[in-house]
């Protein structure tokens, strides 16, 4: 009997269990399909989008729950690109850089943002020792007008314009007043606007809780979060030499990176490619450096480094890296045809 007792309760337990495993085994599936639809739909959602903007192009790309909610916040996004190329290039008539170049001598009254960049572009040339400096525009001049008529500018022509350069000459005072202290005084924030504009757009994605995309203004790259199944984006150094050739795979999060190197741009003159880097101290273009990477907690201070740490060259441009927190940089120099390459001290660790 207590066999069969127990027979009978065995069979009620196994009852029991066959009827829970049908009912636990299609809801688990269930959940798992849910779960995985879930996450299906969370991969599949992308936005990417390429436009021309800043004589370059851009391109934002983000990995998003819904579709309703990213569309006005791009839209956004573009918007303030749209809104910076215009006040920072000093070629748009009407902008406050044309305006600065146009009139600064008497002072010009800029809005907030722009005096603020201003007042961050002179800090980065104190930082810099004037390696970075946004009042180099006469030389920049002069150096694209000579490659356009094909003629090498002679050393008075040089020593005459670099009397109009010197961020110290550039006063920011009360109510937003912005003036030169020399006559014929021009600005160029084409070092610096594309990186300002990209942190720009990271703020408007910030506010609007979109946590992993990255934007891409013409080498200036920002990488928000992480790429799916979340692993961190990875942003390829170029090799100088060869764009087809990648040298360095870096593993970038919440972060920014941005190259300056003659690859690309340059001025072409008696046969040699010149820099459009130029040494604000000696006014002639940087000579050595082929390419300079800076990884940064923004894209504005990214892009500023980069320039600067090209006429910096590779060893003072370094020490200067690992001076600093937060930020680390690559530079190739070209040696008689060789590449040597500087790496500052925490590189190594962001590479794949
Ligand atoms: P990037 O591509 O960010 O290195 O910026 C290069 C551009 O900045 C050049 O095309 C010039 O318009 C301008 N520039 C050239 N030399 C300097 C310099 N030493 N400091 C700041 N801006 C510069
Ligand atoms: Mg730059």
């Amino acid at each position: 009997m207590p066999t069969r007792i127990n027979k009978g309760l065995e069979d009620s337990s196994t009852k029991n269990k066959i009827f829970s495993i049908k009912i636990v085994v299609p809801l688990l599936i269930a959940a798992f399909l849910l779960f995985y639809n879930f996450n299906q739909k969370k991969e599949l959602s992308e936005y990417k989008e390429t436009q021309a903007l800043f004589g370059s192009y851009v391109t934002i790309h983000c990995l998003y729950d819904e579709r309703e909610d990213i569309l006005g916040v791009v839209e956004e996004g573009w918007r303030r690109l749209k809104e910076i190329q215009i006040s920072m290039n000093a070629l748009s008539v009407g902008g406050y850089v044309a305006r600065i170049n146009k009139s600064g001598y008497d002072g010009v009254q800029v809005s907030d943002d722009v005096y603020r960049l201003l007042k961050r572009s002179l800090e980065f040339s104190d930082l810099t020792r004037g390696a970075f400096d946004i009042t180099v525009f006469p030389l920049v001049e002069l150096w694209k007008n000579a490659a356009r008529s094909r003629q090498f500018p002679d050393e008075t022509a040089v020593t005459n314009v670099k009397k109009k350069v010197g961020y110290q000459n550039l006063k920011l005072k009360n109510d937003n007043i912005v003036s030169f202290k020399v006559s014929g005084m021009k600005i160029d924030l084409g070092a610096i606007a594309k990186g300002y504009a990209v942190d720009e757009v990271v703020k408007i994605f910030t506010k609007n809780k979109i946590k992993n995309f990255y934007i891409d203004a013409g080498g200036d790259i920002y990488c928000g979060g992480k790429y799916k199944k979340k692993k961190k984006w990875t942003v390829g150094v170029q090799d100088p030499r060869n764009k087809t050739k990648i040298i360095d795979v870096l593993r970038i999060e919440d972060a920014a990176v941005t190259t300056s190197g003659n690859y690309e741009r340059f001025i072409s003159l008696n046969g040699k490619k010149y820099s459009h880097i130029i040494d604000p101290v000696t006014g002639y273009p940087q000579d050595g450096v082929i390419s300079s990477t800076v990884i940064a907690p923004t894209a504005e201070k990214a892009d500023a480094l980069s320039t600067a740490l090209s006429v910096m060259g590779g060893k003072k441009g370094i020490k200067l890296i690992n001076s600093l927190s937060h930020v680390e940089a690559m530079i190739i120099e070209d040696k008689g045809g060789k590449l040597k390459k500087y790496r500052s001290k925490g590189y190594k660790k962001l590479k794949k």
